[in-house]
């Protein structure tokens, strides 16, 4: 098996695992050259198997002509698509319908910056994107939108979305925003949590920065 399928089938093991992908909710695609592979519609995480990853061409603009036989991409591979369009240094995408990032997402609360590792999502804050269709234009467009300049978001009434440079980072992010999302709800049972300053969090910033440095 080629690497690029590894990495994809063990991130979806890995996604299934981490229970953050209930029921065939959830897809992961890793680009490649000429296209992506992402998994199929329908798949189970946790058991997908080869079969369950689908090649999808990098001019694919419809499946009207997708072979009957053959397994068909996640209904959301146009999100993908446009994700890798429109963020040329990122190889990966994962897409969950984990537990309290989606219960944020259906309240349309974006996470503040009530705790510092806020800023693994790239900035201050852990932004809700406009609701839209699954699977249409416009949800691409407003997932591409407000990723500009994040890593993760959440996606309103639906789920979250997490880019990096390859698999394994953009499944470890969406499990960091999934514990977040977390204890983000357990405040809120409890009132309003303290939230860091704008100086704080540009030092969070200012230090992982730093630390990545060190890491390399
Ligand atoms: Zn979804």
């Amino acid at each position: 098996m080629i690497a690029s399928h590894r990495a994809l089938l063990d991130a979806l093991h890995e996604m299934g695992a981490a229970g953050l992908s209930p029921g065939a909710s959830g897809n992961i695609s890793v680009r490649v050259d000429d296209g992506m592979i992402i998994s199929a519609s329908g798949a189970v995480a946790g058991k997908a198997t080869d079969n369950d990853i689908v090649f999808v061409a990098e001019q694919t603009t419809s499946l009207i002509d997708w072979p009957d036989d053959q397994p068909r991409p996640s209904s959301e591979w146009q999100m993908h698509q446009a994700l890798y369009r429109s963020h040329p240094h990122i190889n990966a995408v994962v897409h969950c319908h984990s537990t309290h990032a989606t219960a944020l997402a259906c309240m349309r609360r974006p996470i503040p910056a009530f705790h510092y590792m806020v800023s693994v999502a790239g900035g201050d804050d852990i932004p809700c994107c406009d609701y839209a269709l699954f699977g249409s234009e416009a949800l691409s467009t407003a997932v591409c939108q407000t990723l500009e300049h994040r890593h993760a978001c959440l996606m309103a009434n639906h789920g979250q979305i997490c880019i990096a440079d390859d698999a394994t980072r953009a499944l470890a992010l969406a499990k960091e925003v999934e514990a977040l999302a977390a204890s983000y709800l357990l405040c809120l049972q409890s009132g309003e949590p303290v939230l860091l300053s704008d100086q704080q969090m540009a030092e969070v910033m200012n230090a992982f920065s730093h630390y990545g440095q060190r890491l390399k």
